[in-house]
């Protein structure tokens, strides 16, 4: 993808998401690699109105290229990318279901075996920290350990992939989880599938395959 495409593929995302109901308004924002940096939603300007060249391009140390002011958690987008070299896009959502756990400080369990989906048995809930900043930053590192998605206590949730319909794709899923964990909770104590079985399920992921590094990621069900 070109600097451009990039830019256009970071607004479809964003309205994409508000359409899905991951996301209302500004709160969530979206980075994606570029060569030796990342390109980055500028701080509160209303997706619809967005243009490719409001997308802030940000180099590794966080200085900011362009007219805009990039997203408040600029921070912890640049040091996920820059900590995980294979991780192309980081999206980042106060989703209703997972920012209600992320409120309680619950993690999400294996309560279904699509929690693979994001690394291992265990969805984490970092501790709070004010937005914006280091010590959220450096939360969302250690609770990422392992894993491409978590939770923000009182916050949100962050998701990571290899590009932008990858990490999407993995936002829409944590918010199912969370969702359907918090369904159960209302109802009793959920079953929760062993490491073991969660173990089996990242290979079979996995074993998708060299195909599946360039095709949609498995569908729940
Ligand atoms: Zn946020």
């Amino acid at each position: 993808m070109t600097d451009r495409e990039l830019r256009s593929a970071i607004i479809q995302a964003c309205l994409e998401m508000n359409r899905n109901g991951l996301n209302q308004g500004t709160s969530g924002n979206i980075s994606a690699r570029l060569e030796a940096g990342l390109l980055i939603t500028p701080s509160g300007l209303p997706y619809e109105a967005l243009q490719p060249e409001d997308i802030v391009f940000l180099d590794m140390q966080g200085r900011p290229e362009g007219r805009w002011k990039p997203s408040s958690e600029w921070r912890f987008h640049r040091d996920i990318l820059h900590a995980r070299p294979e991780a192309g896009a980081v999206v980042h959502v106060h989703s209703p279901y997972a920012t209600a756990l992320a409120i309680l400080g619950r993690g999400i369990p294996a309560i279904h075996y699509m929690i693979a989906a994001a690394g291992g048995p265990t969805i984490r809930c970092a501790p709070y920290a004010t937005f914006g900043s280091e010590a959220l930053s450096q939360y969302a590192l250690e609770a990422l350990e392992g894993r491409s998605a978590c939770l923000l206590a009182n916050h949100g949730m962050i998701a990571v992939g290899a590009d932008l319909a990858k990490a999407l794709w993995l936002a829409g899923e944590v918010e199912t989880l969370a969702r359907q964990y918090h369904a159960c909770l209302q109802v009793g104590e959920p079953v929760i599938l062993s490491d073991a079985e969660i173990a089996r399920v990242v290979e079979k992921f996995r074993s998708y395959g060299p195909k599946a590094q360039d095709t949609a990621p498995p569908t729940s069900g």
